[in-house]
């Protein structure tokens, strides 16, 4: 067993699939696993702060992508600055200070964020292409490795050279293979001073050739100076059946993007620990809360995954989003004023569906493993597979939700439209003349204004001035709800 696995023990495999029951400690914080690993942007679990996070929910480990934190170069991005700072000042993890986590929470650091948008730029043998706040940049391994230290997360994820495009020709396969390994390398005696407090995972790519075969067998090899990884990064939870058995032991992380709890069933079946969970955040973000659970009800209906809170059937429901649910949103706030939140685009409407949906996460985890206990597990997934539609409901909130036009998004290629319509530009034309016929300009609008107090001055009073819904819809100031169906 590598140096750093002490701690960790097997509880239990099943047999009949390669999921398996343990205990992970990630830098001295034990997790059961199998369990989820919530994904951040720019420093927090989207609509959760940390003392809502703290509060409201189990999340017990949090990803972090270095791009996120890194605008002209890593070197004098302000975490590192303000972490050197905080480095003096007292003890403990700088990622930790910097982003304001409870210290019971795990923290793992990779290069990128999770899902990652596709650069239009090529790896190096010295680096690869990030996506920033402000375009793409690039990242080499030594300041990757500089920040990995100075933050010191709980758990490091090595650098891998990973090509998103469709079609890879095989010397490029090889070439990714061999990058991944010595960034490795390079990374295990960086950090090997620093291994008591940050663990190091190494990546590897979902390939299987040569180049692999000789990457695992050294990982593999306990006799290395550096030691070996404490964990392996999957980018893709099929490479688990790759492994060797040396690396059976190995903590396995699988940083892919799920987009259901089926696909979750799925990466657990293959042997997964622990797996990054951002369709969590993705849903939430469209109205949708989660409504599954695990073993799945006994019916013969075909079950849906998530209830659209942007539907106006909701609109004067006083019932719980479930009422099984002993979630902070469930026990105290109904569905009508979870779609009033919404329809307002409140905030709080989003901060209450991820606590909700949280939960949910949670409580199939926790059958996951008791299912895993009673040896159930396989048994329960399919019944799952089979009982649930493949989906989420796409909902009326698909372009509604918050953060849709932040550099986060997924591109889908060169000039792709906005997911938004402008809503502020009318001001930026007094004349009004680019403005649509039926969208009056903001000089349009204060004439007719005018010409109301005038008449209402001249009728000595009497008129009302006021402003109705079409003039707030008209400036974009709000929206009228629809009409039931
Ligand atoms: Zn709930």
């Amino acid at each position: 067993m590598a140096r750093g696995m002490e701690s960790e023990e097997m509880l239990k495999s099943t047999a009949s699939s390669l999921a398996r029951r343990r205990l992970i400690s990630l830098t001295g914080k034990a997790i059961e696993t199998p369990h989820y690993v919530a994904v951040t942007s720019r420093g927090v679990v989207p609509h959760v702060s940390p003392d809502v996070l703290a509060r409201h929910t189990s999340i017990k480990a949090v990803y972090f992508g270095l791009e996120d934190f890194v605008e002209k170069s890593s070197v004098d991005a302000p975490i590192l600055t303000t972490s050197q700072t905080l480095e003096k000042t007292s003890d403990g993890s700088a990622l930790h200070k910097f982003t304001g986590l409870p210290g019971r929470i795990a923290t793992i650091l990779g290069p990128r964020r999770v899902p990652r948008v596709t650069c239009p730029a090529q790896s190096t043998d010295k680096a690869i292409s990030i996506c920033t706040s402000v375009g793409f940049r690039s990242l080499t391994a030594e300041d990757y490795l500089h920040a990995a230290s100075s933050l010191r997360p709980d758990v490091v994820v090595s650098m891998a050279d990973i090509a998103d495009t469709d079609t890879i020709s095989r010397k490029r396969t090889e070439k990714m293979v061999d990058r991944t390994h010595s960034w490795f390398t390079e990374a295990a005696s960086e950090l090997a001073p620093t291994k008591a407090r940050t663990q190091l995972y190494a990546s590897i790519l979902p390939l299987d050739n040569v180049q692999q075969q000789l990457y695992l067998s050294d990982l593999a090899d306990d006799e290395s100076p550096s030691g070996g990884p404490a964990g392996l990064a999957l980018y893709e939870f099929e490479a688990a059946a790759t492994l060797p058995a040396e690396l059976s032991e190995h903590a396995r992380f699988c940083i892919s993007n799920p987009s259901t709890p089926q696909d979750v069933l799925r990466a657990i079946l293959s042997g997964a620990d622990l797996i990054t969970t951002s369709f969590v955040t993705a849903t939430t973000e469209r109205g949708i809360a989660f409504a599954f659970k695990f073993p799945p009800p006994q019916s013969s209906d075909h079950q849906q995954l998530g209830i659209d809170m942007w539907s106006t059937s909701h609109a004067t429901s006083v019932t719980a989003l479930s009422t099984e649910c002993t979630c902070y949103t469930c026990k105290r706030h109904h569905r009508a004023y979870l779609h009033h939140l919404l329809q307002a685009k409140e905030m709080l409407a989003w901060t209450l569906l991820q606590v909700h949906n949280f939960h949910v996460l949670d409580k199939l985890f926790v059958a996951i493993r008791h299912s895993l206990d009673a040896a159930t597990f396989e048994r329960d997934a399919n019944a799952f597979i089979a009982c649930y539609a493949d989906a989420f409901p796409a909902g009326e909130g698909e372009d509604r939700g918050p953060r849709m036009r932040g550099y986060q998004m997924r591109s889908t290629g060169r000039g792709e439209d906005q997911k938004r319509a402008k809503a502020w530009g009318r001001f930026e034309d007094p004349s009004g003349t680019a403005s649509g016929a039926d969208s009056p300009s903001a000089a349009e609008f204060e004439n007719d204004q005018a010409r109301k107090v005038s008449e209402a001055i001249e009728g000595g009073g009497e008129a009302q001035l006021a402003l109705t819904a079409d003039d707030f819809e008209h400036l974009g100031l709000a929206e009228k709800v629809k009409e039931s169906q």
